[in-house]
């Protein structure tokens, strides 16, 4: 079977001396775009206490005189990646007070080269030929044209004819020179179930996933976002100048986005090609109700891509459907209260230094691993306690890592995949055992 993905194809401009001065001009705009929209989102906020939504900032920039110097659907991309920033600081100012919001784009005296995306009445591509139109706003025509004509090369192994649909093109400028990002929906042959076996999957703060397998619970911490946030966060403060965020900021800020998205990609990569192995073809993921809830949600437009959450979500969901792994979101109201040995879930029952504590069977363990084995259980619905004798596995801390199983029917023990900054990828950590 065959399922219809989005990939990003990079091209190469080839006339890159005809184009630039053009280009040029476009990111020189998209910038002041966005400068613009900055400023006022501020005169707003200062009237009325509340940063203006999507919507509002659009209709009022589109009696901006920059607004035409793009194409409508690119100037409207460049509001929109505004407003997808404010709502990521308000996240980020939820567990962070010194977060700032985005800044202006100024590069010394000049606005710096922002990316220009061309949508749908954007762009003609010519895939025969490997040209595509760019077109200008209304402001920036001249007489005889109103697009860039741009030639360009791709990878020998992509064909542009080939996809699907090209949804939009972006001109990116790389730190040297202009290159063009193709959208596009691609068909990708997928693989039939994995098998019959069904995991579930706890999402959290210090363990950023945690995995019931059906023979084995994995935890999967997130040490590398860790050191990273704190390395960064620092190198924020260090740079941060009275004109608001420098240069070295914004690059700290794009290279920590750039590592975190590796670091899902890797840790979903690494839960699908264990379920596979495990011949698992279900995998039920937590889904945190309140997260949809929260106060500063409402405020602008909600986007829920910029969670974390939802991001391994989307990866998991896509990569799953590649290698017949069929994820589901479960809402996680109570799995997190319940005890997955007996069901009990009174309040009584407790969490305390990561351990759940049921006082009906006295069940001691692991309390990201008891949400897991609850989402699991979502699915496969066994009788509380019996043939899969669960017992989740009692764990201690040994030296700030988990482990250690002391009564459990299980003949396997939950193990820790740490992420290795020199391989890139999860490894298997020795087991701790008291
Ligand atoms: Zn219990």
């Amino acid at each position: 079977m065959a399922i219809e993905v989005t990939r990003t194809f990079v091209g190469s401009i080839q006339n890159h001396q005809q184009v630039c001065d053009g280009l040029d001009s476009l990111g020189d705009s998209a910038s002041k775009i966005w400068n613009v929209a900055r400023w006022t989102a501020d005169r707003v906020w200062d009237e009325i206490g509340k940063i203006p939504d999507e919507g509002t900032l659009k209709s009022y920039m589109k009696n901006q005189s920059c607004w035409k110097d793009l194409n409508a659907q690119s100037s409207q991309e460049v509001i929109e990646e505004l407003s997808d920033a404010f709502q990521s600081w308000f996240d980020l100012r939820h567990k962070d007070e010194k977060a700032n919001p985005p800044g202006y784009r100024k590069h010394g005296d000049k606005r710096p080269r922002s990316t220009v995306t061309f949508k749908a009445n954007g762009f003609k591509h010519d895939p025969e030929n490997n040209r595509v139109r760019l077109s200008k706003g209304s402001n920036l025509k001249e007489s005889w044209s109103d697009f860039i004509l741009s030639e360009y090369q791709t990878r020998p192994d992509v064909d542009l004819s080939k996809v699907n649909k090209v949804q939009n093109v972006r001109a990116v400028w790389n730190g040297d020179e202009w290159e063009l990002h193709f959208v596009c929906k691609v068909d990708l042959e997928t693989n039939d179930s994995a098998g019959d076996g069904v995991a579930g999957i706890d999402f959290g703060i210090k363990n950023i996933a945690t995995v019931a397998f059906p023979d084995e619970y994995v935890l999967y911490p997130g040490n590398l976002l860790k050191q990273d946030k704190h390395y960064f966060t620092q190198a924020e403060y260090d740079t941060e100048g009275e004109n608001g965020p420098s240069e070295k900021l914004m690059w700290a800020r794009r290279k920590l986005a750039d590592r975190e998205t590796h670091f899902y990609h890797v840790l979903t990569d690494a839960i699908i090609t264990e379920c596979v192995e495990r011949n698992v073809g279900t995998l039920a993921v937590s889904w945190p109700e309140d997260m949809r809830e929260s106060d500063w949600g409402k405020t602008g437009n909600k986007k829920l891509h910029t969670w974390a959450f939802d991001r391994i979500y989307q990866y998991l969901e896509y990569k799953g459907e590649i290698c017949g792994v069929e994820v589901l979101k479960e809402n996680e109201w109570n799995t997190s209260k319940t005890c997955s040995r007996c069901g009990d879930n009174t309040k009584s029952n407790r969490i305390e230094r990561g351990l759940y504590v049921c006082s009906s069977c006295k069940l001691v363990a692991n309390a990201d691993c008891n949400g897991a084995e609850n989402m699991r259980q979502k699915i496969t619905p066994s009788p509380h306690g019996e043939d899969r004798s669960n017992g989740c596995v009692v764990v201690r801390e040994t030296l700030s890592l988990v482990i250690t199983k002391i009564e459990d029917f299980r003949t396997t023990q939950p193990s820790v995949h740490l992420f290795d900054r020199e391989s890139g990828t999860f490894n298997t950590r020795e087991q701790v055992v008291s």
